[in-house]
C-alpha cells in the first residue's frame, strides 16, 4: 500500500471546523487505498500567544522549558483531530513527537531530527489507522522535548515520508502553491507550476516562509517528491523536485525578502593576524548566525570587518566582542539596525553572466542604496535598507520579467 504524508499548517487548523474540514480530506485521500499520516501545527496563532505567555513570566525563560511549553500547542491540535476522524466515523491515532519516534540533537528550540523509529507508526498504520503526528517537535536521546525552530512543522512531514518511504509528501497551506514572491508584499507575483530543491532551498532561506529549509532539505537529500497545495481548494498547487519540465529559460524562478537584518563594523588601527577567526569563532560558539561577511584591507584606510546577522542577536553579539577585545585587538565596533536582504534565486544564473549587474541597475533607477552584497550560483543578495525593502522586491520582480 502507499504511503502519503499530508500537512496542515496553524491558518489550516485554526478552528474546530478547519479541523473537521482536514480530516474529511485525509480520509477521502485514505479511501483511494493509500495509507495516511497528517502532520498538523499548533491552531492559528498558539505558538505566538504560548511565546507571549512565557514573556511576561520571565524575558529570558530557560530553553528547555520553551520546548516543554511550545510543544503544547501542536498536541491541542492532534488530539482534536483524531477525535474528529473518530466523529466521522474513522479509525485514528494522535501521537507526539516522542511518541512518532522523533528523535533530535539535544538543541533546544532549533534541534535537528536525528533519526525517526518509525515502529510505532508503522504498526498503527498496518492497522488500518490514521496518523495523526504532531508537527515542530521531538525528543533528545535523555528524553527532553525538543522543538524544531518556528515552521518547522514542515519539517516533521517531510521527514516523516522520506523514514516511511511515503510516495510523496503534501504541504497543504494558505496560499495555492509556492509563488515568484511572497504575494503578500509583491504586486503581481504568480504561482509557480514546478521550482527545482535547489531553488527552493535557496529561496526558503533567504526568507521565502512557505517552507522551512530543513524540509527542502530532506526532501531533496531523499528525493522525495513534495507538494505545496492550497487547503481551501482541490488545486494541484507546486511540486518541488529534482528537475523541472516547465519554464526552463528563466533565469530568475523567483525574489525572496528578510526583514530585521542588522550589520555590525569592526575596525582595527593595524591588521591583527588571525582576528578574524576569532570573531567569528567567537560567534559560532555562542549560536549566533553570521550571514554576509566583507572584509576591507586597504593602504589608505584603518582595516576592518563587517558582517550581517538578525537584528534581534545586536546585544548578543556585542557582549561576544566585549569580552573577547584584548583577544580580538579591535579598536571600535559598531552596528547599523533596520535593514533587509532581498535576494533573486535561479538556476539560470549559472550560466548567464550580468544578473548581478542587471539587479544593481534596476536598484539604482529605484534610488535604492545597497549596503551589502553575496552570490552564489544560483543567487544574488543586496542588504538594503528595512523601508526600502518591498520597493526592492517588487523592482526585481518585474525587471526580471516575473510577472
Ligand atoms: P502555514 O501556517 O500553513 O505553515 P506559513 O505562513 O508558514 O503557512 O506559509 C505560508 C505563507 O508563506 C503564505 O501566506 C505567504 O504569505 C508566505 N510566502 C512567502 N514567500 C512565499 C512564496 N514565494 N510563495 C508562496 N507563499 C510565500
Ligand atoms: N507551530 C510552530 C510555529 O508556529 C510550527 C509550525 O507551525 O510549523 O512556528
Ligand atoms: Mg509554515
Amino acid at each position: 500500500m502507499t504511503t502519503v504524508v499530508m500537512k496542515f499548517g496553524g491558518t489550516s487548523v485554526a478552528t474546530p471546523e478547519k479541523i473537521i474540514e482536514v480530516a474529511k480530506r485525509a480520509i477521502a485521500e485514505k479511501e483511494k487505498g493509500n495509507r495516511v499520516v497528517i502532520v498538523v501545527s499548533a491552531m492559528g496563532k498558539t505558538t505566538d500567544t504560548l511565546l507571549e505567555l512565557a514573556a511576561e513570566i520571565s524575558p529570558e525563560p530557560p530553553k528547555r522549558e520553551m520546548d516543554m511549553l511550545l510543544a503544547t500547542g501542536e498536541q491541542v491540535t492532534i488530539s482534536l483531530l483524531a477525535m474528529a476522524f473518530r466523529s466521522l466515523g474513522e479509525k485514528a491515532l494522535s501521537f507526539t513527537g516522542w511518541q512518532a519516534g522523533i528523535e533530535t540533537e539535544a538543541v533546544p528550540r532549533n534541534a535537528r531530527i536525528e533519526q525517526i523509529h518509525t515502529e510505532r507508526l508503522e504498526q498503527a498504520l498496518s492497522e488500518g489507522f490514521c496518523c495523526v503526528v504532531a508537527g515542530f517537535q521531538g525528543v533528545d536521546a535523555t528524553g527532553n522535548i525538543t522543538t524544531l525552530g518556528r515552521g518547522s512543522s514542515d519539517t516533521t512531514a517531510v521527514a516523516l515520508a522520506a523514514a516511511l518511504g511515503a510516495a510523496k509528501c503534501e504541504i497543504f497551506t494558505d496560499v495555492d502553491g509556492v509563488y515568484t514572491a511572497d504575494p503578500r508584499y509583491i504586486q503581481g507575483a504568480r504561482k509557480l507550476q514546478q521550482i527545482s530543491y535547489d531553488e527552493m532551498l535557496e529561496l526558503a532561506n533567504l526568507g521565502a516562509g512557505v517552507l522551512h529549509p530543513r524540509a527542502v532539505e530532506f526532501a531533496k537529500n531523499n528525493q522525495t517528491p513534495l507538494w505545496v497545495r492550497p487547503s481551501f481548494s482541490d488545486a494541484p498547487g507546486t511540486v518541488i523536485q529534482e528537475m523541472i519540465t516547465v519554464e526552463k529559460n528563466l533565469i530568475v524562478r523567483g525574489v525572496a525578502c528578510e526583514k530585521g537584518i542588522a550589520r555590525v563594523s569592526v575596525r582595527y588601527e593595524k591588521p591583527f593576524n588571525g582576528s578574524l577567526a576569532r570573531i567569528f569563532t567567537a560567534l559560532a560558539e555562542e549560536g549566533i548566525d553570521v550571514d554576509i561577511i566583507v572584509q576591507s584591507i586597504s593602504q589608505e584606510t584603518p582595516p576592518s570587518v563587517s558582517f550581517s546577522i538578525k537584528e534581534d542577536q545586536a546585544m548578543q553579539v556585542y557582549r561576544v566582542l566585549d569580552q573577547q577585545q584584548a583577544e580580538i585587538g579591535f579598536t571600535a565596533r559598531d552596528v547599523e539596525k533596520g535593514l533587509a536582504k532581498v535576494s533573486i534565486v535561479g538556476s539560470g544564473m549559472i550560466s548567464n553572466p550580468g544578473v548581478a549587474a542587471k539587479m544593481f541597475d534596476i536598484l539604482r533607477m529605484e534610488d535604492i542604496p545597497v549596503h551589502m552584497v553575496s552570490t552564489s550560483e544560483i543567487k544574488v543578495s543586496v542588504v538594503v535598507p528595512e523601508g526600502k525593502m518591498t520597493d526592492a522586491a517588487n523592482a526585481l520582480h518585474a525587471g526580471f520579467g516575473l510577472i
